[in-house]
């Protein structure tokens, strides 16, 4: 649900303009603390940086 959320607000918003700025994909985008990246990356970049949410 959140997620789905975050996505409608952000395509609204933008227009679809934002990729993700670690691959530069389109899909499953999440923009979340200011940074635009595909599902899979923010994952990856997440835990980088400390979340661990879905641990
Ligand atoms: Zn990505």
């Amino acid at each position: 649900m959140t997620e789905q959320e975050t996505g409608e607000r952000a395509a609204k918003r933008t227009g679809g303009l934002e990729a993700c700025q670690r691959c530069g994909r389109e899909q499953g985008l999440v923009g979340k603390y200011d940074i635009w990246l595909c599902r899979q990356c923010f994952r990856e970049v997440a835990r980088g940086m400390g979340f661990r949410k879905y641990s």
